[in-house]
This record gives C-alpha cells, sequence and structure tokens, in this order.
C-alpha cells in the first residue's frame, strides 16, 4: 500500500503521536495512540470536539502507563474542556479498559451498542477461572494437547484485570443512527466477526470512517470462535458487514484501531476478502483427510506459534472451519474417540 501523506488528500496526514500526545487529524478531530503489551502494541483513540467538550471513541487498556497517558493528554491537549461523552466501538478489553475510569472522572455517560455492553459487564461479572476454563474446554474439544491445556489454565486471566468496572447506565447506541458531535453530522454502522455489534462511525461531509477493528490497514482483524457458541459463523459476518462498507465513498479516510489512518478503503475491503477466500479454499483441501479442528487450524496457518497465541490459532481455523460446514463444502462428524472430524461431504 502507498504511504497515505504521499497521497494529495487535502490535509496531510500527522505522524502518529507518542504516548500522551495528540495529533490533529483535522481540527476537532485528534489522534490519541495508546500502548499495549503484545501485538499490534498499540491501540489508536480518537477525540472529536463536542461543543463545550470533547467525545471520545475508546479508552485502550487499564494499565498503569495508560491512565499516566491519558492524564497528560486532558492536562494539555484539550484546551481546558472536559470530556463529556465516552464512546466505546466493542467489548474488547483494549477498547473498553479504562471506560469507566474516564467516564468516573467527568462525569461522562457511556455510548456503547447494546451487545457490546452487556458482552463487557457479562464478562466482568464471569469469575476468571471459568473464562479459562472454558476456552480450555474448546481447545480440548478442537483437539488441542494437553500441554496448551495446561498452559491455558495457568495464564493471567482474561479481562478483570484489564478493564475497570463500567457504568451501569449507558446510552445505546445502534447501527443507522445519526449522532451530532459539536457542529458535525456521523452515522453509525454496524461491523460484525470481530466483535458482535462494533461500531463504526461516518462522516459524509468531512470523508472520514472511525473503523474500529473492522478495517485495519496492514493485519487481517481477528475473526474467531468463542467458547459460547462453538458453531457460530463469525467470518459470514465479517465479510458481510465490510461488504457493506463499500457503499461509503472509496476516498474515504480511514482512522483504524491499529495502524496508521489510511486512503484506499474499498481495495482494502477486497483484500482482505481475497484473504479469507484463499484461507477458505486451503482449509478445504487440507480437509480431504478428516481431520481435528487443531490439525486443519496448524496446517491452515503453515507456520509455528507459541502457547498465547495457540487460543487465536483455534479460534481462526475453528471461524473457517464453521464458514465452510455451513455452506456444505465440509462436514463435522464424530470420530472414533467422539472428537470432531472435519472432511469432505459425502
Ligand atoms: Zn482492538
Amino acid at each position: 500500500m502507498t504511504d497515505p501523506r504521499s497521497d494529495d488528500h487535502a490535509t496531510p496526514l500527522p505522524a502518529p503521536p507518542g504516548p500522551g500526545q495528540v495529533a490533529a487529524i483535522r481540527p476537532g478531530l485528534l489522534w490519541v495512540r495508546m500502548p499495549l503489551d503484545g501485538p499490534p502494541w498499540h491501540v489508536n483513540c480518537w477525540l472529536l470536539r463536542d461543543g463545550a467538550g470533547w467525545l471520545l471513541v475508546d479508552a485502550g487498556i487499564d494499565r498503569p502507563g495508560t491512565r499516566l497517558a491519558w492524564d497528560s493528554v486532558f492536562a494539555t491537549a484539550l484546551g481546558g474542556l472536559p470530556v463529556t461523552r465516552v464512546l466505546i466501538t466493542h467489548f474488547h478489553a483494549d477498547h473498553v479498559g479504562l471506560a469507566g475510569w474516564v467516564c468516573e472522572r467527568f462525569g461522562a455517560p457511556l455510548l456503547m451498542a447494546r451487545t457490546e455492553y452487556l458482552q463487557a459487564r457479562l464478562l466482568l461479572l464471569e469469575a476468571p477461572a471459568t473464562l479459562l476454563a472454558e476456552q480450555a474446554a474448546l481447545g480440548e474439544a478442537a483437539g488441542a494437547p494437553a500441554d496448551y491445556l495446561r498452559h491455558l489454565l495457568a495464564r493471567r486471566p482474561f479481562y478483570r484485570p484489564d478493564v475497570v468496572p463500567l457504568p451501569l447506565h449507558h446510552r445505546r447506541i445502534a447501527a443507522g443512527q445519526a449522532l451530532r458531535v459539536g457542529d458535525g453530522d456521523w452515522t453509525l454502522h454496524r461491523g460484525g466477526g470481530h466483535a458482535p455489534e462494533m461500531m463504526l462511525l461516518h462522516d459524509p461531509a468531512g470523508g472520514v470512517l472511525i473503523a474500529a477493528d473492522q478495517v485495519l490497514p496492514r493485519i487481517s482483524p481477528y475473526v474467531g470462535v468463542f467458547p459460547p457458541e462453538p458453531e457460530a459463523d463469525p467470518l459470514a459476518d465479517f465479510l458481510d458487514s465490510n461488504h457493506h462498507l463499500l457503499a461509503l465513498p472509496a476516498d474515504t479516510l480511514v482512522l483504524p484501531s491499529h495502524g496508521d489512518p489510511f486512503l484506499g478503503l474499498h481495495d482494502r475491503i477486497r483484500v482482505l476478502a481475497a484473504h479469507h477466500a484463499e484461507r477458505l479454499a486451503l482449509l478445504e483441501a487440507i480437509c480431504a483427510t478428516p481431520r481435528t479442528a487443531y490439525e486443519a487450524s496448524r496446517l491452515m496457518f503453515q507456520r509455528d506459534y507459541d502457547m498465547d497465541q495457540m487460543l487465536f490459532v483455534i479460534g481462526e481455523g475453528l471461524a473457517h472451519l464453521n464458514w465452510l460446514v455451513a455452506r456444505g463444502r465440509l462436514v463435522r462428524m464424530r470420530g472414533a474417540d467422539g472428537m470432531a472430524l472435519y472432511g469432505p461431504p459425502g
């Protein structure tokens, strides 16, 4: 992909801001980058001038360093104005982590889609040991080896250590709604597959899309199966909601949660679709001989992964297998030991 800064977009794009700093995408639209302690190593958050304050989009994960970076942004970059609303695109910890902390600090309301809010509240209420045990059960049913299951059960718990408790009230937002922010009219779109009801914000007049994790410039967004719905088909939802985004103008400036702002929305959507089509064809060939989900996933990715990444390998493998099963290109059957095997139909 070409460097978007070399494109003749009306305003040249700024370099990524350092921790605790902001970069202006345009007046009244600020870019903040918060650190993460694993890939993709950072998450982008956005501040939109909202009358006598700012609307914050996404809050970063709860770490002492992230809180310090926000202290600096709030003290230096907002012209003395408060955060008046906090909008969270989806329930993942790197986006929602500090939402409760920012809301409390400014007395600001939380805006979230219903499914995303409920999912976050549910995960915060679930005992961390249960979340790990459920993930291990999904891995075991997929045929993952015992050392991976042991590793999983001994690892740092998911979610609760990374997310400040959420406010007990929220303002529901949903696809199709208009959102007035300052002088601007934004339209909300739904992204699916990576998260169930991810909110994307489009500013038609300014030609800007805050894309959350739906369309990322370099990496393919994670699309995986989670324990509560082992036969889910998130890949269909992902591809379908991306397809809907093709209705937005091709010259839309995309502000992704990970990576740098870019032009080329339509091209990127087509590249992502081709990538998954290739993976699906490969997996179908791999399963000409019936295999467990674990075996098939390892072969699909064609490289080695460490124990921490295995959860995503299995989750993404299952997403592709379920897509193929739902369309009759593979069947799910029981092996002699009761383990699910994926093989050719007929
Ligand atoms: Zn993310």
